[in-house]
C-alpha cells in the first residue's frame, strides 16, 4: 500500500499527461513558456483572487510574500508551533523573529486565544514591533480565518495564509488560497495539488504586491526592462514543464480528485469514530485532506501502533515529531513559547495513508489493522 498513491494517479493521467508534457520539450520553451501564464490565471480563477504568482517552490512563496511586504529585523511574526519548518523558517531567514503560538487542540491551527496572549506578551516586552500572523492550513483544513482575521485587523498584523498543505479547502464559499492579506502555496508532490517536482505559487488581489513579486521572482527586474534590476531578488520561477503538469492535474482535482479524497476520509471516520481521536472539521469548513491524522494515547502508544502497520506492510508518517520551539535552528529565539498542545500532539498524531485513489478495502484494512492494534 502507498501512502499517497502517485504512481496510480499517474496511471489514470498518463495519456494526457505525456502529452502535456510531450509539448513543451518539442517547443522548448522551458522557462516561463506558454503554460505558465495559463496556469497562473488558471489558479487565481479557481481560488478567486486577481493575481496569482507562480513560483520556484512553497518556501520560496512565502518568503516571496514576506519580502514584498518588507518583513525583516525587529519585526515579530507570529507563527504555529506545529507546522512544516519552512513557516517559521523564511521568517527567521529575513531576519525577522518567529514567534510560536499553541495550535487548536482539535483543529491543530493556530489558536485565536493562544495568538492574543502572544501579542500581548510581545507588547508587555516591548522589543520587538508586532507585525504579522503566518496561519497555515495544516493538513487540508483552513486555519480559523474569521477568527484571525479580526485580530489582524485589531491589531494592525499583516495576514499570511500558508496554505502549502490547503488548496482545495474552503470555509463557506471562500477557497483557501484566499484568505488574510496574501496567500501562499506548494505544489511538492505530496501536496493536495502536486507537480512533478518543485514549484509554489503566490495569491494576492494587490496590483502593487503582484507586481512587486514578479520583479522579486526574477531577480528584481523593471516590468519593462529586464537587464535593468531595480532591487536584489531570487530566482524562483516555476518550470514550465511543471505547469503543464499541473494543468493536467488541476482539472483532475477539479473533476473529482477533491471529492474523492473527502470520500477516503468519510470511509476512515465512518471506521474509527468514538474509537479514538480521529479529525475533525468545524462546521462549515471543507479540508482538501493533505493528511488524515488521528491522535493515540501517548508516544508509547502510538510507537508501537505505528511499528504493527509497518509489520503488516501500512505506511503511515508522524507529522510533526518536533515542535518549531524545539528545532536546533531556533534553540537562541527569545520567545520560543509556551506550547503544550503542540508538544503534546508531536507524541501522539499518526498521519494514515490518504489520496483520491483509497478504496474502501484499503481502508478497511487500515482501520482493521489500526483497531486490532488498539
Ligand atoms: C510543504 C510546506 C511548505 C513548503 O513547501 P515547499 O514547496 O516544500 O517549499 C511550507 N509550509 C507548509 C505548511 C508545508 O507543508
Amino acid at each position: 500500500m502507498q501512502f499517497r498513491d502517485l504512481k496510480k494517479q499517474y496511471q489514470v493521467l498518463k495519456p494526457r499527461m505525456d502529452a502535456a508534457v510531450t509539448q513543451v520539450m518539442s517547443d522548448c520553451n522551458f522557462i516561463s513558456g506558454i503554460q505558465v501564464k495559463a496556469l497562473e490565471r488558471r489558479l487565481a480563477d479557481y481560488v478567486g483572487v486577481k493575481h496569482c504568482i507562480s513560483c520556484a517552490n512553497g518556501t520560496d512563496a512565502l518568503e516571496l510574500a514576506e519580502r514584498a511586504y518588507g518583513i525583516g529585523p525587529g519585526d515579530a511574526v507570529f507563527v504555529p508551533d506545529f507546522t512544516f519548518f519552512s513557516s517559521a523558517e523564511t521568517v527567521a531567514d529575513l531576519g525577522a523573529t518567529p514567534v510560536f503560538v499553541d495550535v487548536d487542540p482539535v483543529s491543530f491551527n493556530l489558536c485565536p486565544q493562544a495568538l492574543e496572549s502572544a501579542l500581548d506578551r510581545v507588547r508587555a516586552q516591548g522589543k520587538l514591533r508586532p507585525r504579522a500572523v503566518v496561519a497555515v492550513d495544516l493538513f487540508g483544513l483552513p486555519a480559523d480565518f474569521p477568527a484571525l482575521e479580526r485580530i489582524a485587523r485589531e491589531n494592525g498584523l499583516l495576514l499570511i495564509e500558508d496554505g502549502a498543505q490547503g488548496f482545495g479547502g474552503r470555509i463557506g464559499d471562500r477557497r483557501a488560497c484566499s484568505f488574510g492579506d496574501i496567500a501562499t502555496t506548494s505544489f511538492f508532490p505530496a501536496k493536495p495539488l502536486g507537480c512533478y517536482g518543485d514549484g509554489g505559487a503566490v495569491f494576492t488581489n494587490d496590483d502593487g504586491i503582484a507586481a512587486l513579486i514578479r520583479s522579486l521572482c526574477v531577480h528584481g527586474k523593471s516590468e519593462l526592462d529586464k537587464y535593468n534590476n531595480l532591487r536584489l531578488g531570487m530566482n524562483s520561477r516555476l518550470d514550465t514543464i511543471q505547469a503543464a503538469v499541473l494543468d493536467v492535474k488541476l482539472s483532475a482535482f477539479e473533476d473529482y480528485e477533491l471529492e474523492k479524497v473527502n470520500a477516503a476520509a468519510k470511509m476512515y471516520t465512518e471506521r474509527l469514530a468514538g474509537k479514538l481521536d480521529v479529525p475533525v472539521v468545524p462546521e462549515g469548513f471543507y479540508s482538501s485532506w493533505a493528511q488524515y491524522t488521528v491522535q493515540l494515547p501517548d508516544r508509547e502508544k502510538r510507537d508501537r501502533v505505528q511499528a504493527g502497520l509497518r509489520e503488516r506492510g501500512i505506511p503511515s508518517m508522524i507529522y510533526y515529531p518536533k515542535c518549531m520551539h524545539q528545532q536546533g535552528a531556533f534553540e537562541k529565539l527569545p520567545y520560543r513559547g509556551d506550547c503544550p498542545v503542540s508538544e503534546r500532539l508531536c507524541g501522539t498524531v499518526l498521519s494514515l495513508p490518504m489520496h483520491p485513489y483509497l478504496t474502501q478495502e484499503d481502508a478497511d484494512q487500515v482501520c482493521g489493522a489500526l483497531l486490532s492494534l488498539l
